[in-house]
């Protein structure tokens, strides 16, 4: 084909009953137009406007099968959801809700009504208050009870949350003035002592949930900080980062924290917990009421998708969390997951290797969760992830490792299509 063959945009696009058609027309063409000056043939020029068409059609934001081994992996969006929290968001989504409506007084409500009844149960908190992201939680207490003053944080615990976004800058943001203690690697309780002055607002332990510092180092108790914060008469804020509702070696929960002291808690819903997209803040009922009526939290307050994908899920904390996605993919045993890893290598002819997976989020960044992956050649890699859906695997020495650490059993024959898809 020569340049002079190629037919106008509104030639290819006639006969398409298609109003996005003279658009993809014009980006076939053009493509078209370069292959040819490059010596290349286009081919049928029709069958790629329709693909382009399939392409522009296709949502953007699509379920991917996650066989990096990474438990809550950000860029895959974390936390997936337990069906019972499902439901919640699909019922609630359908029609019109109780959202912010009393139905027994008959009088208007507060949507922080809905989970707080199981945050407080399942934390022992007196109170508590939902927000888009655990970002906005601290985000939000540092404004309202530090704006103006200043916030006495450990130098160990300036960390980079992801992304390039830093503890230091929120808090600067929060309008609150970050007075740094201690070193890098040893912050002791006297220091944080020294530091309280008549500005002070409040101590912020900020958890290391992504990074540990090891060799000379030292830390206080949260029980030691908590008493300097009540020497001074001014609170203790936790940022535990993933927090989590249950008892898990190496990651403080949310009751622990409040129970070694902590006046305000603040955690995301879709790290540990296993919930939505959220920023959860539990405590002492008069901090998290001066939250709920700064200005800020009407600009951060979470929709009523995410508060009925919270509840959906904090109700299973009650009686069933083995039923959470991700509290059930980290009780897994190895065999669970090499016999998966086996299912999958005889359906694709692939090896099986024992691998190491981790929690992510920001959360247990030393644990190394006994895997399995199923091994094939690495080139499968590209296609896999422009696939159908999309696989997300591991490239290792030369070969592409389709770890099955947060591959669901049912999602296994999926895999196998999307290998066999590629070759
Ligand atoms: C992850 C994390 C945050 C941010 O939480 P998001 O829910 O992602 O906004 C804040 N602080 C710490 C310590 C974290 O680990």
């Amino acid at each position: 084909m020569e340049l002079r063959d190629l037919p106008s945009v509104d030639e290819l696009a006639r006969g398409l009953d298609d109003p996005l058609a003279v658009d993809a027309a014009r980006s076939v063409i053009e493509r078209a137009r370069e292959e040819i000056r490059a010596g290349a043939d286009p081919g049928d020029l029709e069958a790629r406007l329709e693909e382009e068409l399939r392409g522009i059609r296709a949502p953007s934001l699509r379920r991917v099968l996650n066989a990096t081994g990474v438990i809550i992996h950000t860029n895959l969006g974390r936390a997936p959801l337990a069906e019972e929290a499902l439901v919640r968001v699909v019922e609630t989504a359908r029609g019109y809700s109780n959202l912010e409506l009393d139905l027994t007084a008959g009088a208007r409500g507060s949507r922080q009504d809905h989970v707080a009844f199981l945050l407080r149960r399942l934390t022992g908190a007196e109170a508590a208050l939902v927000v888009n992201n655990n970002a906005a939680a601290v985000l939000l207490a540092l404004a309202a009870l530090g704006e103006g003053r200043e916030v006495v944080v450990s130098r160990g615990e300036l960390i980079e949350i992801g992304d390039g976004f830093r503890i230091p800058d929120v808090l600067a943001h929060s309008g609150a003035r970050l007075v740094e203690v201690g070193s890098t690697n040893r912050t002791r309780a006297k220091d944080y002592d020294k530091a309280v002055g008549p500005n002070t607002a409040l101590l912020l332990r900020v958890h290391q949930s992504n990074f540990r510092v090891v060799g000379f180092t030292e830390l206080p108790k949260l029980e030691e900080l908590a008493a300097v914060a009540r020497r001074h008469g001014i609170p203790l804020v936790d940022d535990l980062g993933s927090g989590v509702l249950i008892e898990l070696s190496g990651e403080p929960s949310a009751k622990e924290s409040l129970a070694a002291g902590s006046d305000l808690v603040c955690f995301s819903g879709d790290k540990l917990l296993g919930g939505p997209q959220a920023g959860i803040v539990v405590g002492r009922a008069d901090l998290v009421e001066r939250l709920r009526r700064h200005p800020l939290q009407r600009a951060m307050r979470a929709d009523k998708l995410t508060l009925a994908a919270l509840e959906g899920t904090l109700q299973l904390y009650l009686d069933a969390p083995e039923r959470i996605p991700v509290l059930r993919m980290l009780g897994q045993d190895l065999e669970t997951v090499r016999t998966r890893a086996g299912r999958l290598a005889a359906l694709v002819g692939g090896t099986v290797e024992e691998t190491v997976g981790r929690v992510g989020g920001g959360a247990l960044p030393l644990a190394e969760l006994a895997s399995a992956a199923c091994a094939v050649e690495e080139s499968l890699a590209q296609p896999l992830r422009h696939g159908d859906p999309p696989v997300l695997g591991v490239v290792r020495d030369g070969k592409l490792l389709l770890d099955c650490l947060a591959i669901a059993d049912a999602e296994v024959d999926e895999v196998a299509a999307a290998v066999s898809a590629c070759r």
